[in-house]
């Protein structure tokens, strides 16, 4: 029996897809060579779309507490998201006074990446965060951190401390809550009567224009646009007064929210004229949707029909790089060592083990060089610029580059 799911904020039943990607494992699951010959777990990778609020969305196949609680990622590994974050705080403190008798919560705190620059002003934080090992780092640093998962028993939980907001944000994490009116409902019990909520999340705008289905992974339940996310903060009297576009994570919004009643903070026109510009994109009707499902099952079949010409030709093909986003693609395309013999990764903890459902095996990245391959697939697309210019040696022996995304490409 099949039964339809219902949308996760406003419960209609979910019949329109955005994308079916079949079946994939979780994409940061890269295998040892002793669990090669071990059951995988697969789950279903089926973004559907509501027809009356338009969140695209995953149904929840595997638990937050299964995915974050032991989360391997640390923000504070990455440069260019240190300064994102530097530059954040300081443009909170200058528009809004932010000062040093506010408080700041962040969910999703991360090891304290973010709160660390306000913790420097002398910024009163509170980081919230349910992954133990990663909130320990942000604890080791002086940064107040409460190991839990946010909703709205937790705020009443503050209030009652004497504990509200005057600046709640979180940033990549709307996308991953399974419960999304407890979190919003939440934020809004926990913010002072002029305080500002900023958000921000992978634009599905972007998303659909650019191509970018391998973005879509089990960890990411949502997928919002400025529309949908009004529809979601005004169900509960919460208004988006400003947003921001921004050039992450393959393009994001930040929005800015404040209380419904709060008079002091007009809505910008930077908000009306992006409302208008995702209505002319067609997110209000199905057929967008149906047409971006049409256009990934084209993609995948044109980059097919190249990898099988040069096979039947006799080339041979390495991947580069080892990204999530990589296995979304290789497992919905069906990519293995039939078509790439091998991928590389500068991610040391990467090598000597293989892709998860595909099974390539990484690399450090000198294998290109020894192996000399007539191709290279680039599988971290985004990054394609920087990786054509540091692989470029492999012109020496006439080897290109092959871009996947938005469509196949020969380089
Ligand atoms: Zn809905």
């Amino acid at each position: 029996m099949n039964v339809t799911p219902a949308c996760r904020f406003c419960k209609y039943p979910l019949e329109h897809t955005l994308v079916d990607l079949g079946m994939s494992p979780l994409c940061e699951s890269f295998l040892t060579a002793e669990q090669l010959n071990h059951m995988e777990p697969f789950y279903p990778l089926h973004v559907y779309v509501c027809k009356e609020c338009n969140l695209a969305q995953l149904e929840e196949y595997v638990s937050p507490e299964e995915i974050f609680t032991e989360y391997a990622y640390f923000s504070s590994y990455s440069d260019s998201w240190l300064k994102h974050a530097k530059r954040y705080t300081d443009l909170m403190v200058e528009r809004f006074g932010i000062h040093n008798e506010s408080l700041v919560v962040e969910l999703a705190s991360n090891d304290g990446y973010l709160l660390q620059y306000f913790v420097e002003k002398n910024i009163p934080v509170l980081g919230i965060e349910p992954a133990k090992n990663v909130a320990r780092v942000a604890l080791d640093k002086g940064i107040p951190t409460l190991v839990e998962f946010f909703g709205e028993a937790m705020a009443r939980n503050l209030v009652g401390q004497n504990k509200q907001a005057d600046l709640i944000l979180g940033n990549n994490v709307l996308a991953q809550v399974p419960g999304l009116n407890d979190f919003v409902a939440g934020m809004k019990i926990l913010l002072k009567a002029q305080g500002i909520i900023t958000i921000e999340f992978p634009h599905l705008v972007r998303l659909m224009d650019e191509n970018q289905f391998d973005t879509i992974y089990h960890e990411h339940f949502s997928y919002f646009s400025l529309i949908t996310s009004e529809k979601i903060f005004a169900a509960h009297g919460l208004t988006i007064f400003d947003v921001e576009e921004l050039p992450t994570h393959g393009g994001s919004l930040r929005i800015y929210a404040r209380h419904t009643d709060d008079g002091t903070k007009t809505v910008t026109d930077r908000v009306i004229e992006l409302r208008k510009r995702e209505e002319m994109f067609g997110l209000t009707r199905m057929e967008t949707y149906a047409a971006f499902s049409e256009k990934v099952k084209e993609t995948k079949r044109k980059l097919l029909e190249f990898l099988i010409k040069a096979k039947r030709e006799g080339k041979s093909i390495a991947g580069y790089g080892a990204p999530g986003k990589g296995n979304t693609l290789l497992n919905y395309c069906g990519i293995r060592t039939d078509f790439i013999d091998y991928t590389v990764d500068r991610n040391p903890y990467k090598h000597g083990r293989f892709t998860p459902g595909t099974h390539i095996p990484i690399f450090p990245p000198d294998r290109i060089r020894q192996t000399r391959p007539d191709y290279v697939f680039i599988l971290p697309w985004n990054l394609r610029n920087e990786i054509i210019a540091q692989e470029s040696y492999i012109r020496e022996w006439g080897g290109k580059f092959i871009v996947p995304i938005p469509e196949v490409e020969i380089l």
